[in-house]
């Protein structure tokens, strides 16, 4: 009978493959116990290949919520940051004050503040604002066509229990009017209006909902959740026209505009920055906001506010190429041919349908140029380095180009190729 390999000696054996030495042991464990040591370099492979890399969206979806949703510049320098300073006094500041304001500048809101993510931007403003004594204390009117689940398990009726809340369900699934609101909040029920924007799903045929517009004339604050992060319908950080993709979906300065008291936003999906929510409106509202203790548990660091900041002079200095997701989006489909036609030639070239993704604009297409190849090969394009992500669709692989960084088209070009001559 032979020994058990040492562990130390087999996980020696991998050094080469980057991972420090204490998760090699841990691989060499579990091979040994498994009686598998003659795999330990696929599994030492298999366990590089679960940690957090850069990876090449070649799937057309430009907010892919498995790929991160926006594409994030992930490198900052090594430093300390005036996170809680006033240089200006010395004296303590607010994460919150230059970010927030440069935020409030770019939407036309009075006051701002960055969360952990859209999730946690419902959870603290419900938290913060329906939570008042009396008998309406802390009802919120939500409307029944609007009881959604967002994916990921975020379910308004749930965020709102764990906010201390009271969910006041008015009108029905397919319609609700204003007389229904009017009714929750002078009976006393309600003391604070949500709307929530229909991000993934769409209720068509016999319905009506109430505008922005008709809810403000009701006499309690009203709360926008519209999800996506358009911060201006009118788009002015683009060339060019809005495209007509964005037409039904809700803006941050329009849905103030029209009467909301707030709105709140995810950081990663239109908005195009790294994860986070947004909370932007009346300043008295967000000062409850931000002086809820909540607000402790779901404040961003600076990795975050740097980023929402760097996204945020952007959009204010109206360069919206400057932004990854807008680069991308706006690409003409000249463009994208161009690029294809260097591809190897054997690729048949075809038009694709992106779509914007991350749970946003459903039914929207965005017209595309892919790259065709005979048969699935997403295993083998998962396992380049770096890995690309394509997909399949009648048994042939595409891969969509709209997605790609152009300075990418080299790499995805040569594994392309590679699969060709195997
Ligand atoms: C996406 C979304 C959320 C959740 O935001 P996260 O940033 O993903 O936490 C909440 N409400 C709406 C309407 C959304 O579209």
């Amino acid at each position: 009978m032979s020994h058990p390999p040492s562990v130390d000696r087999l996980a020696r054996s991998q050094r080469a493959s980057g991972l420090p030495h204490p998760l090699l042991v841990e691989e060499a464990r579990r091979a040994i116990e498994a009686d598998d040591v003659d795999h330990f370099a696929d599994r030492v492979a298999q366990r590089k290949r679960s940690m957090l890399v850069s990876v090449i969206n070649g799937t057309g979806v430009l907010l892919h919520t498995n790929l991160g949703r926006a594409p994030l510049a992930a490198s900052f320098d090594e430093t300390y940051s005036n996170l809680e300073l006033s240089l200006e006094s010395g004296k303590r500041g607010s994460r919150q004050a230059a970010v927030g304001s440069s935020i409030a500048a770019a939407i036309g809101a009075e006051s701002a503040m960055v969360v952990n993510n859209g999730a946690s931007a419902v959870l603290l403003v419900l938290a913060a604002l329906a939570a008042g004594s009396g008998p309406a204390g802390n009802g919120v009117a939500v409307s029944r066509g609007e009881m959604v689940e967002i994916g990921g398990g975020f379910r308004v009726p749930d965020v709102m229990a764990q906010s201390g809340a009271r969910l006041v369900e008015v009108g029905t699934t397919n319609r609700t009017r204003l007389s229904d609101f009017q009714q929750a909040v002078e009976s006393g029920d309600a003391s604070l209006v949500m709307s929530i924007h229909q991000s993934n799903y769409k209720i068509v045929g016999f319905t009506e909902s109430t505008s922005m517009a008709e809810l403000a004339t009701l006499e309690v604050p009203v709360v926008a959740d519209i999800g996506s992060g358009l911060l201006d319908s009118a788009t002015p950080w683009l060339e060019g026209a809005p495209p007509s993709w964005l037409a039904d979906e809700p803006a941050a300065r329009q849905t103030l505009e029209q009467g909301a008291n707030l709105v709140i936003f995810s950081g990663d999906k239109l908005f195009g920055s790294a994860q986070a929510g947004i909370i932007a409106g009346d300043e008295a509202l967000v000062a409850q906001c931000r002086q809820h203790p909540l607000a402790r548990a779901v404040r961003p660091g600076s990795l975050v506010l740097q980023a929402i900041q760097k996204t945020t002079m952007s959009y204010l200095e109206r360069k919206g190429n400057d932004i990854a997701f807008w680069r991308m989006a706006t690409l003409s489909e000249a463009s994208l041919r161009e690029r294809a036609a260097a591809y190897p030639e054997q690729l048949e070239i075809i038009t694709t349908q992106a779509v914007p993704g991350g749970g946003t604009l459903p039914q929207v297409t965005i017209p595309s140029i892919g790259l065709r190849l005979a048969g699935d090969h997403l295993d083998a394009l998962r396992a380049n380095e770096p890995p690309i992500i394509a997909r399949v669709e009648d048994n042939a692989t595409i891969v969509d180009l709209r997605t790609i960084a152009p300075e990418h088209d080299t790499i995805v070009a040569a594994a392309l190729r590679a699969l060709l001559d195997a």
